[in-house]
């Protein structure tokens, strides 16, 4: 293992300090708070190596496209996440020299990240070249109970007589490593600075985001002389000067407050941020650390798992939710989730079908259903872009094609095959409204939003599938499907599957709206121009007729059209030397290849798991997996629920590892680029939709638990329409304890049981779900 951290339940630890990992640790020790997020880069300045990351929700930056090839229909930029202003800097100095980790001589390096309570600390001490010797001890938090307010304390202690200069600052100089021609992303509008205060004002060069950023600082401990206070024009800083006698210590608390154009009248912010500093300021650090962590509290209320007898996998499930809800806190339908979150520039920032995919199944479950609600609404607002997206591309009469990578509803990204073939990412933005109603039944999301989204998407499958007069079906030809790995491939089975659901759920959606708000439907109706009788009817025809590839003697169905004619090698006759494969091989020799990116039969098998007995499953499990390469974060999260259903513990054990420590062990040795937080969400369903086989249907809860022999216990919290309940499992038992205000039905091992709010049902645990049948079927049970 890479590992640097320890393993620990709550927190993740690094002892010592390891240059060379230092931007792998700025990852892992992100902080965020939905609103705004923090790399773990230091303090003070550092002349290692290191990326910079410092980001604010919806602030992006329309960079303008770098393409080889110009295709019709591609965007004309890729939005980027933007490193904005250092507003935790403090620049140190010890005897006239800066003080910088990469230049002094570091010892007792401490570095703690605490999952529960949602801080980052840090504690060395630090001698200098040409002498004097301090420690510090760091903390700092983005507070998840005032989302614009972040809190750094730092304190120095001198373990030598030395003349030390603290100067807090906000600095707007900073660039985007990812940025496509070097340029500079912001202008300094303006900055100020008073005794003990300082001010920044940014704006974005394009679209006009502006963002203003107020500091207060507070001292304790040794008397600190009065600043010198200055601003460039780029940045603005408190310089204190003082002699700090041995043994002694100082600790400055720097107060910062965040306003942005999203949220304020431009001409509004310095004020706006001025007086958010100095309220957070006076309320002062115990108090705001104390709503912080009771925030945190509350959120891991309905959303901690906790495993016993297996630290590494528990430290892995925490550090997994506490990313997620890092990183979106569901009270703004404007924002979304980054592949990246605020851990790294890559994917800038920007949002991808991984929300709808694996994301929502994780929010669903363990948030209040409006956080789910508004991921939906954000869709729903970009409705007429997705419209026009469609439109570009020549379809027509209100046709939707969702974005595979956009900001604003636009699409922003530039890989043909990707941009123009990846078309099943629509299925998914329907698939998510399919599963807010089996969780929370609220129907009326359908009549206010949903309905129109599912029928613009209807309608782009009915104009994307193609009657073949060769097969007498309908055909989708040139796809890419799941797997990135295959390009332009004709009748991608996943692909067919996911059409002919929308196809199918658009008409079902119509008839509930019709039935139950018939005046919402007439609306519609007249709104979306749609034709009653002809569409649902074509719709019908086209899901009835769809021709799906299916090979007879294997008896599986095949990923794609000539999927057979591939040669018959595993992932295991791959050399380990040559993986992964997408840094070894030539994207020729990859899309000629065997080889599977991520699940994409089975991603089908997946969503629709209800449709197919385990023999089915199996056949297919053992197929495709065995040509897997999991080269995309997304992939060993499903490969581990389906290995559950089919009682491969091990396996399922080993693919929930591997998700949930992709970045703790940093298997992929990048995660000094970013976390993968999306797929942090697919480690949340590998132990509760796998081995606690969880599932809803209608707004019922059924589950089925394994354990793995590693596990003495586990538990999971959900809510279920808003109202927590924990299952907890031993080897022996399922325990359930629900807390909502009448009687609900949870399904366990498919019998059903009425539970009583507040009073624990338990019941026996089966080592096999197949025992369970068998014994139910004994019984005569359902
Ligand atoms: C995966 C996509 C995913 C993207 C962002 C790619 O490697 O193949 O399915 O949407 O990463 O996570």
């Amino acid at each position: 293992m890479k590992t640097k951290t320890q393993s620990h339940e709550w927190s993740v630890i690094e002892e010592g300090f390891h240059p060379a990992r230092q931007k792998a640790c700025e990852s892992l020790f992100s902080l965020g708070n939905g609103h705004m997020g923090q790399r773990a880069n230091f303090e003070e300045k550092y002349s290692g190596e290191s990326l910079q990351g410092s980001y604010i929700a919806g602030v992006y930056y329309p960079d303008k496209t770098r393409v080889g090839w110009w295709k019709n229909g591609y965007p004309e930029y890729f939005a980027k996440v933007l490193n904005s202003a250092n507003w935790i800097g403090i620049d140190v100095g010890v005897n006239g020299a800066s003080l910088d980790l990469a230049t002094c001589e570091v010892r007792e390096f401490r570095r703690v990240l605490n999952m529960k309570e949602g801080t980052l600390s840090r504690s060395f001490v630090a001698a200098m070249p040409a002498g004097g010797t301090v420690r510090v001890e760091a903390l700092r938090f983005l507070s998840m109970a005032s989302p614009s307010v972040g809190v750094v304390r730092y304190a120095v202690t001198a373990l030598d007589d030395v003349r030390l200069k603290l100067a807090p600052a906000i600095d707007g100089d900073v660039r985007n490593e990812d940025s496509n021609y070097d340029e500079h992303f912001w202008n300094v509008l303006e900055t100020d600075s008073r005794s003990g205060e300082g001010f920044l004002l940014a704006q974005t060069r394009k679209l006009d985001f502006r963002v203003g950023f107020a500091m207060r600082l507070d001292f304790e401990g040794e008397r600190v002389p009065n600043p010198q206070w200055l601003h460039t024009p780029e940045g603005t800083a408190n310089v204190y000067e003082l002699n700090l006698h041995r043994g002694k210590t100082v600790t400055l608390t720097k107060f910062v407050a965040v306003a942005t154009s999203q949220d304020h009248p431009k001409e509004s912010l310095k004020a706006q941020a001025l007086a958010a500093a100095a309220a957070a300021q006076k309320a002062g650090f115990d108090a705001l650390l104390a709503a912080h962590k009771a925030k945190w509290a509350e959120i891991w209320s309905h959303s901690d798992i906790v495993i016993e007898g297996d630290v590494e996998a528990q430290q892995g499930i925490r550090f997994n939710i506490f990313h997620l809800n890092q990183t979106y806190t569901g009270d703004d339908e404007r924002l979304n989730i980054g592949p990246k979150g605020f851990t790294g520039e890559k994917y800038g920032g920007s949002t991808y079908w991984d929300t709808e995919a694996i994301c929502i199944p994780f929010f669903v479950s363990t948030a209040p259903s409006r956080v789910t609600r508004n991921l939906l609404i954000y869709r729903y607002k970009h409705l007429e872009m997705a419209i026009e997206n469609a439109r570009k591309l020549g379809f027509t009469g209100g046709a939707a094609l969702y974005p595979m990578v956009t900001m604003n509803g636009e699409e922003c990204h530039n890989e043909w095959e990707i941009t123009f073939e990846e078309v099943h990412r629509n299925g998914a933005i329907a698939f998510a409204i399919y599963n807010y109603l089996r969780h929370t039944q609220d129907e009326s999301y359908l009549a206010a939003y949903g309905l129109e989204v599912l029928i613009g998407i209807a309608r782009f499958w009915a104009q994307r599938a193609t009657f073949s007069p060769e097969k007498g079906r309908y055909v989708i030809l040139g796809v890419t499907g799941p797997n990135e790995y295959e390009n332009n491939v004709n009748n991608n089975w996943y692909t067919n599957t996911i059409a002919c659901w929308c196809l199918d759920f658009a008409r079902e959606a119509l008839v509930t709206v019709e039935r139950n708000w018939p005046q919402r439907h007439a609306e519609i109706v007249a709104k979306t121009r749609f034709d009653k009788l002809g569409e649902p009817a074509l719709w019908a025809k086209i899901s009835a007729g769809m021709y799906f590839p299916f090979d007879e003697t294997l008896g599986i169905c095949l990923q794609q059209d000539g999927w057979l004619d591939k040669e018959p090698l595993l992932a295991r006759d791959i050399a380990p030397t040559e993986r992964p494969i997408n840094q070894h091989w030539s994207w020729d020799r990859i899309l000629r290849s065997p080889f599977i990116k991520q699940a994409d039969t089975l991603m089908g098998l997946y969503l629709f798991d209800e449709r197919y007995d385990a023999e089915f499953i199996k056949r297919h499990f053992d197929y495709y997996e065995a040509r897997t390469v999991h080269e995309s974060s997304l992939s060993p999260c499903i490969h581990a629920v389906l290995a559950t259903r089919l009682g491969d513990i091990d396996k399922a054990y080993e693919l929930y590892l591997r998700t949930s420590r992709l970045d703790l062990d940093d298997y992929n040795s990048e995660v000094g680029e970013g976390l993968h937080i999306t797929s942090m969400a697919g480690s949340w369903m590998a132990i509760v939709e796998g081995f606690g086989g969880k599932r809803m249907r209608d707004g019922k809860l059924f589950l089925n638990p394994l354990i793995h022999a590693n596990w003495r216990k586990y538990a999971f919290r959900l809510l279920v329409r808003d109202h927590p309940v924990t299952v907890t499992v031993t080897k022996d038992t399922v325990a359930i304890l629900y807390k909502g205000p009448v009687p609900i039905t949870i399904n366990i091992y498919g019998v059903d049981h009425k539970v009583e709010p507040g009073k624990l049902l338990t019941v026996e645990r089966f080592e096999h779900r197949e025992q369970a049948t068998a014994n139910r079927s004994l019984a005569g049970g359902g």
